[in-house]
Protein backbone atom coordinates (compact mmCIF):
# COMPACT_ATOMS: atom_id res chain seq x y z
CA UNK A 1 0.00 0.00 0.00
CA UNK A 2 1.15 3.24 -1.04
CA UNK A 3 1.66 5.74 2.54
CA UNK A 4 3.79 8.10 3.60
CA UNK A 5 4.75 9.77 6.44
CA UNK A 6 6.18 13.27 6.63
CA UNK A 7 9.71 13.23 7.97
CA UNK A 8 11.57 16.30 9.67
CA UNK A 9 13.97 17.00 7.03
CA UNK A 10 15.99 18.55 10.75
CA UNK A 11 15.84 15.91 13.13
CA UNK A 12 14.31 12.84 11.70
CA UNK A 13 10.81 12.89 13.49
CA UNK A 14 7.40 12.48 12.29
CA UNK A 15 6.04 15.71 10.86
CA UNK A 16 2.41 16.65 12.36
CA UNK A 17 -0.45 19.01 10.88
CA UNK A 18 -0.25 21.57 13.80
CA UNK A 19 -4.00 23.71 14.60
CA UNK A 20 -1.88 26.81 16.01
CA UNK A 21 0.52 27.73 13.09
CA UNK A 22 -1.52 25.74 10.67
CA UNK A 23 1.27 23.81 9.04
CA UNK A 24 3.43 20.52 9.32
CA UNK A 25 5.35 20.91 12.74
CA UNK A 26 7.82 18.32 14.07
CA UNK A 27 7.23 17.67 17.61
CA UNK A 28 10.40 17.41 18.65
CA UNK A 29 12.74 20.62 17.04
CA UNK A 30 9.49 22.95 16.14
CA UNK A 31 10.46 23.11 12.68
CA UNK A 32 7.48 24.08 10.45
CA UNK A 33 6.93 23.82 6.91
CA UNK A 34 4.07 25.56 5.37
CA UNK A 35 1.60 23.83 3.41
CA UNK A 36 0.28 25.46 0.30
CA UNK A 37 -3.05 26.63 -0.13
CA UNK A 38 -4.31 28.02 -3.24
CA UNK A 39 -8.06 28.78 -2.80
CA UNK A 40 -8.57 29.78 -6.44
CA UNK A 41 -7.72 25.36 -7.05
CA UNK A 42 -11.09 24.96 -4.91
CA UNK A 43 -13.08 24.52 -7.94
CA UNK A 44 -17.07 23.55 -8.19
CA UNK A 45 -18.06 20.90 -10.91
CA UNK A 46 -21.04 20.84 -13.18
CA UNK A 47 -23.37 18.19 -11.16
CA UNK A 48 -23.90 16.05 -14.97
CA UNK A 49 -25.86 12.86 -15.13
CA UNK A 50 -22.52 11.91 -15.81
CA UNK A 51 -20.97 13.03 -12.59
CA UNK A 52 -23.89 11.40 -10.54
CA UNK A 53 -23.54 7.88 -12.80
CA UNK A 54 -19.94 7.13 -12.12
CA UNK A 55 -18.92 8.52 -8.97
CA UNK A 56 -20.07 5.76 -6.68
CA UNK A 57 -18.11 4.41 -3.73
CA UNK A 58 -16.25 1.10 -4.65
CA UNK A 59 -16.40 -1.88 -2.48
CA UNK A 60 -13.06 -1.85 -0.44
CA UNK A 61 -11.85 -4.46 1.52
CA UNK A 62 -9.23 -4.11 4.89
CA UNK A 63 -5.62 -3.96 3.66
CA UNK A 64 -2.42 -4.88 6.00
CA UNK A 65 0.72 -2.32 5.74
CA UNK A 66 3.90 -2.40 7.72
CA UNK A 67 5.07 -0.21 9.40
CA UNK A 68 8.27 1.74 8.53
CA UNK A 69 9.43 2.35 11.87
CA UNK A 70 8.72 -0.16 13.84
CA UNK A 71 8.23 -2.98 11.54
CA UNK A 72 5.12 -4.19 13.21
CA UNK A 73 1.76 -5.05 10.66
CA UNK A 74 -0.91 -2.54 10.54
CA UNK A 75 -4.62 -3.46 9.71
CA UNK A 76 -6.07 -0.65 7.90
CA UNK A 77 -9.42 -0.01 7.82
CA UNK A 78 -11.41 -0.46 4.58
CA UNK A 79 -12.02 3.16 4.31
CA UNK A 80 -9.22 4.68 6.16
CA UNK A 81 -6.74 6.89 4.21
CA UNK A 82 -4.66 8.29 6.88
CA UNK A 83 -4.10 6.28 9.86
CA UNK A 84 -1.52 6.06 13.12
CA UNK A 85 0.70 3.02 14.23
CA UNK A 86 -1.09 1.68 17.07
CA UNK A 87 2.23 -0.01 18.52
CA UNK A 88 4.83 3.39 17.73
CA UNK A 89 2.24 6.09 16.73
CA UNK A 90 3.48 6.75 13.42
CA UNK A 91 1.33 8.66 11.21
CA UNK A 92 0.81 7.34 7.59
CA UNK A 93 -1.02 9.46 4.89
CA UNK A 94 -2.53 7.27 2.49
CA UNK A 95 -3.30 10.35 -0.31
CA UNK A 96 -3.07 7.64 -3.19
CA UNK A 97 -6.34 5.89 -1.59
CA UNK A 98 -8.00 8.72 -0.83
CA UNK A 99 -7.03 10.59 -4.37
CA UNK A 100 -8.35 7.39 -6.09
CA UNK A 101 -11.40 7.80 -5.41
CA UNK A 102 -12.13 11.10 -6.27
CA UNK A 103 -9.38 13.52 -5.08
CA UNK A 104 -10.91 15.94 -2.58
CA UNK A 105 -11.47 19.40 -4.17
CA UNK A 106 -11.08 21.13 0.04
CA UNK A 107 -10.67 20.73 3.47
CA UNK A 108 -11.13 22.48 6.59
CA UNK A 109 -8.00 22.13 8.57
CA UNK A 110 -8.23 21.24 12.13
CA UNK A 111 -8.64 24.88 14.07
CA UNK A 112 -9.43 22.83 17.64
CA UNK A 113 -6.36 21.55 19.42
CA UNK A 114 -6.69 17.82 20.70
CA UNK A 115 -5.16 19.53 23.88
CA UNK A 116 -8.52 22.29 24.15
CA UNK A 117 -10.83 18.97 23.66
CA UNK A 118 -10.99 18.37 27.17
CA UNK A 119 -12.08 21.26 28.52
CA UNK A 120 -15.00 21.69 25.91
CA UNK A 121 -15.99 18.17 27.06
CA UNK A 122 -15.68 19.67 31.00
CA UNK A 123 -18.05 22.16 30.04
CA UNK A 124 -20.43 20.35 27.61
CA UNK A 125 -20.85 17.77 30.88
CA UNK A 126 -21.74 20.55 32.86
CA UNK A 127 -23.97 21.70 30.99
CA UNK A 128 -26.40 19.11 30.88
CA UNK A 129 -27.89 19.42 34.03
CA UNK A 130 -29.45 15.97 33.93
CA UNK A 131 -26.45 14.14 33.66
CA UNK A 132 -24.76 12.65 36.75
CA UNK A 133 -21.91 14.22 38.36
CA UNK A 134 -19.62 11.59 37.80
CA UNK A 135 -19.68 11.99 34.02
CA UNK A 136 -16.84 14.69 34.51
CA UNK A 137 -14.64 13.05 35.44
CA UNK A 138 -14.76 10.31 33.01
CA UNK A 139 -12.94 12.07 29.99
CA UNK A 140 -10.06 9.60 28.81
CA UNK A 141 -7.60 11.72 26.34
CA UNK A 142 -6.70 8.62 24.47
CA UNK A 143 -10.18 7.33 23.54
CA UNK A 144 -10.03 11.12 21.93
CA UNK A 145 -9.63 10.69 17.74
CA UNK A 146 -9.45 13.51 15.15
CA UNK A 147 -10.55 12.47 11.70
CA UNK A 148 -11.17 13.95 8.19
CA UNK A 149 -14.74 13.32 7.17
CA UNK A 150 -15.54 13.44 3.49
CA UNK A 151 -18.79 15.46 2.63
CA UNK A 152 -20.83 16.21 -0.67
CA UNK A 153 -21.76 20.23 -1.16
CA UNK A 154 -24.28 20.87 -3.35
CA UNK A 155 -25.07 24.75 -5.37
CA UNK A 156 -28.02 24.89 -6.83
CA UNK A 157 -30.70 28.02 -7.94
CA UNK A 158 -34.13 27.57 -7.37
CA UNK A 159 -37.36 28.78 -8.98
CA UNK A 160 -40.33 27.79 -7.15
CA UNK A 161 -43.72 28.31 -7.22
CA UNK A 162 -46.37 27.07 -4.28
CA UNK A 163 -49.84 27.25 -3.31
CA UNK A 164 -51.20 26.90 -0.02
CA UNK A 165 -53.93 27.94 1.96
CA UNK A 166 -53.71 31.48 4.19
CA UNK A 167 -55.92 31.64 7.33
CA UNK A 168 -57.63 34.83 8.52
CA UNK A 169 -58.42 35.71 12.13
CA UNK A 170 -61.79 37.51 12.48
CA UNK A 171 -63.62 37.73 15.93
CA UNK A 172 -67.01 37.39 16.83
CA UNK A 173 -69.39 38.69 19.40
CA UNK A 174 -72.77 37.63 20.73
CA UNK A 175 -74.76 38.38 23.83
CA UNK A 176 -74.69 35.44 26.26
CA UNK A 177 -77.61 34.17 28.19
CA UNK A 178 -76.33 36.17 31.43
CA UNK A 179 -76.65 39.41 28.83
CA UNK A 180 -72.93 39.90 28.69
CA UNK A 181 -71.28 40.16 25.25
CA UNK A 182 -68.89 36.93 24.58
CA UNK A 183 -66.31 37.16 21.62
CA UNK A 184 -64.29 34.46 20.36
CA UNK A 185 -61.76 34.19 17.30
CA UNK A 186 -62.48 32.40 14.33
CA UNK A 187 -60.55 31.22 11.28
CA UNK A 188 -61.25 31.85 7.59
CA UNK A 189 -59.16 29.90 4.90
CA UNK A 190 -58.54 31.31 1.60
CA UNK A 191 -56.72 29.74 -1.59
CA UNK A 192 -53.37 31.80 -2.18
CA UNK A 193 -49.99 31.21 -3.89
CA UNK A 194 -46.68 32.55 -5.18
CA UNK A 195 -43.15 32.20 -6.10
CA UNK A 196 -39.79 31.80 -4.59
CA UNK A 197 -36.37 31.91 -5.74
CA UNK A 198 -33.35 31.39 -4.05
CA UNK A 199 -29.57 30.37 -4.68
CA UNK A 200 -28.55 27.43 -2.37
CA UNK A 201 -24.87 27.79 -1.54
CA UNK A 202 -22.75 24.72 0.29
CA UNK A 203 -25.57 22.77 1.61
CA UNK A 204 -23.91 19.83 2.93
CA UNK A 205 -24.25 16.32 3.12
CA UNK A 206 -21.98 13.23 4.84
CA UNK A 207 -20.43 11.31 2.51
CA UNK A 208 -19.76 8.63 4.73
CA UNK A 209 -21.79 6.65 7.70
CA UNK A 210 -18.90 6.11 9.64
CA UNK A 211 -20.42 7.92 12.41
CA UNK A 212 -23.38 8.39 14.24
CA UNK A 213 -26.10 9.91 12.22
CA UNK A 214 -28.05 12.05 14.77
CA UNK A 215 -25.52 13.40 16.47
CA UNK A 216 -23.47 14.35 12.99
CA UNK A 217 -26.35 16.28 11.99
CA UNK A 218 -26.05 18.76 15.01
CA UNK A 219 -22.03 18.45 15.38
CA UNK A 220 -21.49 18.62 11.73
CA UNK A 221 -22.05 22.38 10.81
CA UNK A 222 -19.55 24.02 9.31
CA UNK A 223 -18.73 27.03 7.50
CA UNK A 224 -17.38 26.83 4.68
CA UNK A 225 -15.10 30.50 4.53
CA UNK A 226 -12.18 28.73 6.28
CA UNK A 227 -11.62 26.12 3.45
CA UNK A 228 -8.58 25.20 2.04
CA UNK A 229 -7.24 23.71 -1.18
CA UNK A 230 -6.78 20.02 -0.82
CA UNK A 231 -3.63 18.92 0.38
CA UNK A 232 -2.30 15.38 2.28
CA UNK A 233 0.09 17.40 5.02
CA UNK A 234 -3.52 17.88 6.68
CA UNK A 235 -4.43 14.46 7.20
CA UNK A 236 -0.75 13.96 9.36
CA UNK A 237 -1.26 12.75 12.79
CA UNK A 238 -4.92 12.91 12.25
CA UNK A 239 -7.27 10.22 10.68
CA UNK A 240 -9.00 10.14 7.22
CA UNK A 241 -11.96 8.49 5.82
CA UNK A 242 -12.74 8.02 2.24
CA UNK A 243 -16.46 8.76 0.62
CA UNK A 244 -18.85 5.59 1.22
CA UNK A 245 -21.68 7.67 -0.42
CA UNK A 246 -22.73 7.91 -3.65
CA UNK A 247 -22.81 11.39 -4.68
CA UNK A 248 -26.47 10.63 -6.75
CA UNK A 249 -27.57 9.69 -3.05
CA UNK A 250 -26.15 12.58 -1.12
CA UNK A 251 -27.77 14.70 -3.80
CA UNK A 252 -31.16 13.46 -3.01
CA UNK A 253 -31.09 14.11 0.48
CA UNK A 254 -29.18 17.72 -0.66
CA UNK A 255 -32.54 18.38 -2.81
CA UNK A 256 -34.59 17.38 0.50
CA UNK A 257 -32.93 19.63 2.67
CA UNK A 258 -33.62 22.59 0.13
CA UNK A 259 -37.15 21.67 -0.81
CA UNK A 260 -37.76 21.91 2.96
CA UNK A 261 -36.31 25.32 2.90
CA UNK A 262 -37.84 26.38 0.18
CA UNK A 263 -41.48 25.51 1.77
CA UNK A 264 -40.37 27.38 5.24
CA UNK A 265 -39.83 30.64 2.63
CA UNK A 266 -43.47 30.01 1.47
CA UNK A 267 -45.33 29.87 4.52
CA UNK A 268 -43.52 32.72 5.79
CA UNK A 269 -44.57 34.59 2.40
CA UNK A 270 -48.10 33.49 3.27
CA UNK A 271 -47.40 34.58 6.59
CA UNK A 272 -46.78 37.91 5.10
CA UNK A 273 -50.29 38.47 4.24
CA UNK A 274 -51.82 36.04 6.86
CA UNK A 275 -52.15 35.20 9.85
CA UNK A 276 -52.04 31.45 9.57
CA UNK A 277 -50.80 28.95 7.11
CA UNK A 278 -51.04 25.59 6.04
CA UNK A 279 -51.79 22.94 3.43
CA UNK A 280 -48.03 24.41 1.37
CA UNK A 281 -46.71 22.66 -1.95
CA UNK A 282 -43.79 23.96 -3.54
CA UNK A 283 -42.80 22.83 -6.88
CA UNK A 284 -39.08 23.68 -7.89
CA UNK A 285 -36.98 23.91 -10.74
CA UNK A 286 -33.04 23.45 -9.69
CA UNK A 287 -30.16 24.83 -12.41
CA UNK A 288 -26.84 25.94 -12.27
CA UNK A 289 -26.30 22.45 -9.71
CA UNK A 290 -22.63 22.10 -8.83
CA UNK A 291 -20.65 19.67 -6.33
CA UNK A 292 -17.51 19.49 -4.26
CA UNK A 293 -16.31 16.61 -2.40
CA UNK A 294 -14.61 18.43 0.56
CA UNK A 295 -13.13 17.20 4.07
CA UNK A 296 -14.26 18.26 7.43
CA UNK A 297 -12.38 18.07 10.91
CA UNK A 298 -14.24 16.19 13.69
CA UNK A 299 -13.13 14.86 16.74
CA UNK A 300 -14.88 11.57 17.91
CA UNK A 301 -14.88 10.01 21.97
CA UNK A 302 -16.74 7.85 23.82
CA UNK A 303 -16.89 7.05 28.03
CA UNK A 304 -18.24 4.40 29.85
CA UNK A 305 -20.53 4.31 32.50
CA UNK A 306 -22.07 1.99 34.28
CA UNK A 307 -21.31 -0.86 31.81
CA UNK A 308 -22.50 1.35 28.99
CA UNK A 309 -20.83 2.96 25.84
CA UNK A 310 -22.08 6.70 25.08
CA UNK A 311 -20.29 8.44 21.89
CA UNK A 312 -19.70 11.74 21.65
CA UNK A 313 -18.60 14.20 18.70
CA UNK A 314 -16.52 17.84 18.50
CA UNK A 315 -16.90 19.66 15.91
CA UNK A 316 -12.94 20.27 14.84
CA UNK A 317 -13.79 23.84 13.35
CA UNK A 318 -16.02 25.69 15.81
CA UNK A 319 -15.84 23.11 19.21
CA UNK A 320 -19.70 22.75 19.67
CA UNK A 321 -20.04 19.44 21.45
CA UNK A 322 -22.67 16.95 20.65
CA UNK A 323 -22.97 13.59 22.62
CA UNK A 324 -24.97 11.08 24.38
CA UNK A 325 -25.22 10.89 28.07
CA UNK A 326 -27.24 9.10 30.87
CA UNK A 327 -29.94 11.00 32.84
CA UNK A 328 -29.78 10.63 36.46
CA UNK A 329 -32.81 8.82 37.90
CA UNK A 330 -32.01 10.58 41.29
CA UNK A 331 -32.06 13.84 39.64
CA UNK A 332 -35.28 13.44 37.89
CA UNK A 333 -36.91 12.26 40.58
CA UNK A 334 -35.85 15.70 42.56
CA UNK A 335 -37.25 17.30 40.17
CA UNK A 336 -40.78 15.34 39.54
CA UNK A 337 -40.78 16.21 43.25
CA UNK A 338 -40.11 19.86 42.90
CA UNK A 339 -43.06 20.31 40.11
CA UNK A 340 -45.29 18.42 41.86
CA UNK A 341 -45.44 20.25 45.17
CA UNK A 342 -45.05 24.00 43.11
CA UNK A 343 -48.15 22.45 41.29
CA UNK A 344 -49.94 22.05 44.47
CA UNK A 345 -48.91 25.38 45.67
CA UNK A 346 -50.40 26.80 42.85
CA UNK A 347 -53.88 24.63 43.26
CA UNK A 348 -54.15 25.89 46.82
CA UNK A 349 -53.11 29.34 45.96
CA UNK A 350 -55.76 29.51 43.02
CA UNK A 351 -58.37 27.40 44.75
CA UNK A 352 -57.99 30.00 47.76
CA UNK A 353 -58.81 32.83 45.25
CA UNK A 354 -61.80 30.80 43.80
CA UNK A 355 -63.31 30.94 47.37
CA UNK A 356 -62.61 34.78 47.40
CA UNK A 357 -65.07 35.05 44.28
CA UNK A 358 -67.59 33.36 44.99
CA UNK A 359 -69.03 36.33 46.82
CA UNK A 360 -68.72 38.50 43.76
CA UNK A 361 -70.56 38.15 40.73
CA UNK A 362 -68.38 34.79 39.32
CA UNK A 363 -68.18 34.72 35.70
CA UNK A 364 -66.33 32.35 33.05
CA UNK A 365 -64.23 35.08 32.12
CA UNK A 366 -62.59 36.04 35.41
CA UNK A 367 -61.94 32.11 35.69
CA UNK A 368 -59.87 32.01 32.70
CA UNK A 369 -57.29 34.76 33.91
CA UNK A 370 -56.83 33.10 36.99
CA UNK A 371 -55.82 29.71 35.13
CA UNK A 372 -53.42 31.62 33.14
CA UNK A 373 -52.04 33.55 35.71
CA UNK A 374 -51.32 30.29 37.92
CA UNK A 375 -49.39 28.94 34.67
CA UNK A 376 -47.46 31.98 34.88
CA UNK A 377 -46.44 31.39 38.43
CA UNK A 378 -45.25 28.11 37.51
CA UNK A 379 -43.12 28.57 34.68
CA UNK A 380 -41.36 31.08 36.67
CA UNK A 381 -41.09 28.91 39.65
CA UNK A 382 -39.04 26.40 37.53
CA UNK A 383 -36.58 28.52 36.38
CA UNK A 384 -35.65 29.09 40.00
CA UNK A 385 -35.36 25.69 40.68
CA UNK A 386 -33.58 24.73 37.69
CA UNK A 387 -31.03 27.16 39.10
CA UNK A 388 -30.82 26.05 42.38
CA UNK A 389 -30.46 22.52 41.85
CA UNK A 390 -26.88 21.04 42.55
CA UNK A 391 -24.76 20.44 39.67
ZN1 LIG B 1 12.47 17.87 13.81
ZN1 LIG C 1 5.01 1.41 14.23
Amino acid sequence: MNSKTYYCENCGGIMEFDVESQSLKCPNCDTEIHILNEKERIVEHSLTKHAMQTIRAEEKTTQTMECTSCGAKIEVDSTSTAVECPYCGSSYVLAQKQEDSIVPDGVIPFQIDKNRVGELFHRWIKGRWLAPGELRHLYQKERLQGIYLPYWTFDAKADGRYTAMGGRHRTVTRKGADGKTESKVVTDWYPTSGNIRRAFDDVLVPASRKLDEGLLRKAGVFGTGQMASYSPEYFSGYGAECYTVDLDDAHGEALRTMEHELEKMAREDVLRRFDEVRDVRVRADFRDETYKHVMMPIYTTAYTYKGKQYHVLINGQSGIVEGDYPKSPAKIAAIAAAVLAVILLVWVFSGGRKEEQYGETRNEWTEEICVADSENEEEMTWVYLEDSLPM
